[in-house]
């Protein structure tokens, strides 16, 4: 079996004897070796075979070892070589090494030291082919990516703009070099979330996350950018990159859900009160007497409308929290909106004989919210503990300051929710189904809309909560700015 080369290494000088031995030696060491004996033919060589490494005397006629270098670089400018030289040359080698080459072999020298100085120079070798792959690989991929990308320095100039941010830009990724990022991008925004980013203070809930968008009306183009920094190897920000995803089919896709639900759900929710309204009418017999079994079909048939009418109702408020049309936003005493949800679900904690207590700790600080949305949050709250807490249960609501915002406690003695269940719960349409809450009427998007109340206001949500024993709802907000 032969071995299979570690190295292609070119021996260029004119002694024959020399290039004999260093032959004999690498071979024998796994090495596939080739020779010239001078540097016109070493030039040849380098063409033909295109070396790893290159070992070459310095004194040799027709072409001497440092032209050789020279030419050779200009074709290979990573070309590892060993300068070989006498020992009344030694000044020379070093000349040789202050040029770029890697490293020197005295004649004479013996195969161990040959086969030292060739390790260490494959070494390098390796170590500088691996390194131009890697950014051969990576420009590539940059360049291939459909997504733009910009990489800035730390002066905050253009290190590259690959073809994909060009595109957006409407110009050619060779202009863009150089230039300020701020005379790059039109999104100030962007340039200023890649200089926090460099240094290192990018506020960890936005996680240099930005959407910016290019153009107007319907030709506008929604990007979303990705800002990081990158590092040298002690760990200092050397620069930072941006990365331009364009969302604009996923937030037309996302509007036009929002106008459709909004749309069909307005549709339903007004035609069914008017028939909601005609139903009970005639299940209370204002239209003339109805019999029993008449008025159990009416009873039912009005049931499933009430579903239909709460999944709309449900539906068009999630889109108008969405789409930001539930209200403007104002500095808001919570108190008031606490004791209006709490007085709304009385009549229904009273019909099931529970004890449902509202108290306010101290002075609540003022938030900045939706007053509808954050009424809608509360009353979710408070009308799921009542629907899924058993007849003679307790339900508590309680407020107080906490940590620069108000802390929003609902709790309840009722079912609970299983463990495995309560990440779940705050998806849109999910709801807990075993034997116990099968018959509660429901549309799975209540706590879908506490959540993204919870979420728009800056807030923070959990959920505690034992089977047999309870929950507790904690809603933390933070406090209207000065
Ligand atoms: P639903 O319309 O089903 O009440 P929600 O989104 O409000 O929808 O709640 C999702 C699920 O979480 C419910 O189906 C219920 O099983 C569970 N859940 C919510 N609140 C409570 C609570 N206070 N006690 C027990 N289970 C609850």
């Amino acid at each position: 079996m032969t071995q299979e080369s570690v190295g292609r290494i070119l021996v260029v000088d004119d002694e024959e004897r020399i290039r004999q031995a260093v032959r004999r030696v690498l071979t024998d060491a796994g090495y596939e070796v080739f020779s010239a004996s001078d540097g016109v033919e070493g030039l040849a060589q380098v063409e033909q075979h295109v070396p790893d490494l290159v070992l070459v005397d310095l004194m040799m006629p027709v072409m001497d070892g440092m032209e050789f270098l020279e030419q050779a670089r200009r074709r290979y400018p990573d070309l590892t070589s060993v300068v070989i030289t006498g020992f009344a040359t030694v000044e020379k080698a070093v000349e040789a090494m202050k040029q770029g080459a890697d490293d020197f072999l005295a004649k004479p020298f013996k195969p161990n030291d040959l086969r030292l100085v060739v390790g260490r120079a494959r070494a390098r070798a390796v170590a500088l082919q691996n390194l131009s792959i890697e950014k051969s690989r990576n420009r590539a991929l940059v360049a291939a990516m459909g997504n733009g990308v910009l990489v800035v320095d730390q002066a905050g100039e253009t290190a590259l703009a690959n073809p994909g941010l060009a595109r957006l830009l409407g110009s050619d990724p060779e202009s863009l070099q150089g230039m300020p990022c701020r005379e790059v991008l039109p999104w100030p925004e962007v340039c200023g979330c890649l200089e926090l980013a460099m240094q290192g203070v990018l506020p960890v809930s936005e996680e240099g996350r930005r959407q910016v968008c290019l153009g107007q009306g319907d030709k506008a183009i929604h990007l979303q950018v990705n800002c990081a920094p990158f590092h040298d190897s002690r760990g200092r920000a050397v620069g930072a990159v941006a990365v331009f995803d364009d969302v604009t089919a996923w937030s037309r896709l996302d509007e036009l859900k929002n106008q459709f639900v909004s749309t069909v759900a307005h549709e339903i929710v007004s035609p069914l009160a008017a028939v909601l309204g005609q139903m009970q009418n005639l299940g209370q017999g204002l239209l003339g007497p109805i019999e029993e079994r008449q008025k159990a079909v009416i009873d039912r048939a009005r049931e499933r409308l009430q579903s239909i009418a709460n999944l709309s109702k449900d539906l068009l408020d999630l889109s108008k929290i969405e789409a930001g049309a539930m209200g403007k936003a104002s500095r808001l005493d919570l108190a008031p909106l606490l004791r209006e949800a709490v007085d709304m679900l009385e009549d229904r904690a009273r019909e099931k004989e529970q004890g449902l207590t509202l108290e306010i700790q101290g002075e609540l600080p003022a938030v900045e919210g939706v007053a509808q949305e954050l009424l809608r949050m509360v009353v979710n709250l408070v009308s799921n503990a009542v629907k899924y807490t058993p007849a003679g249960g307790k339900i508590g609501v309680s407020a107080r300051a906490e940590g620069g915002g108000v802390r929003l406690v609902v709790a309840d003695n009722g079912l609970g929710i299983p463990p495995s269940e309560q990440p779940a719960i705050f998806q849109r349409f999910y709801r807990v189904k075993n034997a116990e809450t099968r018959h509660i009427p429901g549309t799975g998007l209540g706590l879908a809309i506490v959540s993204r109340v919870v979420e728009s206001h800056g807030g923070r949500l959990e959920v505690a909560s034992t089977p047999g024993q309870g929950s507790v709802f904690t809603v933390h907000l933070p406090s209207a700015p000065e």
